[in-house]
């Protein structure tokens, strides 16, 4: 049986007390992939092992707590000789943004960071095969920039990440055939007429997000939303509030 394993680099907003901001890790069989370039991905990526040329990097949207820290790899990599290409599989708007941090990163005094490599352009809905055991499929969601969900699957087992969205029946349908279904729940629950306006979600909507996933995480979290999440999920056997550095295996 081939086990996939999920890291939880990040599991904070942008602003959380003792978090990095979104990332995770995902060591498949086949390729190691990063979904979102947190704070904390460069070290993670360390200490694996794994150099910052080998995965397939996995953009949700461009916003800076998600994006900002692939800059800095980029600004290391023109330091190697003969950097390998970055490869993303990401919209238009995340691209740019990689490309305006490639800029940032040769004006600050990268000899040449590596050429970012496209994949794929991703259709909402639409599936990638990376391999013909991975698959990678982009969801639509709802936030206040172009943003996907993103599903990925080896062989029968699916990983089901959220992004920052408010809450999507598009998710809450595949999360029904994931096995790990993590989700964003930023907003306390007493601010459930912010999900639309700020394109998140409360923690009590990340629950019923992910309750039909045989494993449910909740990420993206603040200090007062991660203190509820704690409080909502004490008696769920299969729902749990993220902690940077924990790990999933999925098979
Ligand atoms: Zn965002």
């Amino acid at each position: 049986m081939s086990c996939t394993e999920v890291l939880m680099v990040g599991s904070g907003s942008a602003y959380s007390p003792g978090r990095c901001t979104s990332s995770l890790i995902i060591l498949t069989p086949d390729e190691y992939i990063v979904l979102d370039y947190g704070t904390c991905t460069i070290k993670a990526l360390a200490s694996l092992g794994v150099s910052l040329d080998e995965p397939l990097h996995l953009f949700t949207h461009r916003h800076a707590d998600h994006t900002l820290s692939a800059g800095l790899a980029l600004f290391y990599q023109g330091f190697k000789k003969g950097p390998r290409p970055f490869r993303v599989i990401a919209g238009q708007d995340v691209l740019d943004t990689l490309i305006s941090l490639r800029k940032i990163a040769v004006i600050t005094g990268s000899p040449l960071p590596p050429e970012i490599k496209v994949e794929k352009y991703p259709a909402p809905g639409e599936t990638i095969g990376i391999t013909p055991r991975l698959k990678i499929t982009f969801l639509p969601a709802k936030h206040t920039v172009p943003a996907h969900s993103i599903a990925i699957t080896y062989d029968d087992a699916t990983i089901l990440v959220s992004g920052d969205t408010s809450p999507t029946t598009v998710f809450r349908e595949h999360a029904e055939k994931a096995e790990l279904a993590i989700h964003e729940a930023t907003l306390e629950t007493r601010y459930s007429q912010y999900e639309e306006f700020t394109g998140h979600s409360t923690v009590v909507s990340a629950i019923q997000q992910v309750q039909p996933a045989r494993l449910g995480i909740l990420y993206h979290l603040t200090g007062s939303s991660a203190r509820e999440a704690e409080e909502k999920t004490a008696n769920l056997t299969h729902i749990l509030p993220a902690r940077d550095g924990d790990s999933y295996k999925v098979c």
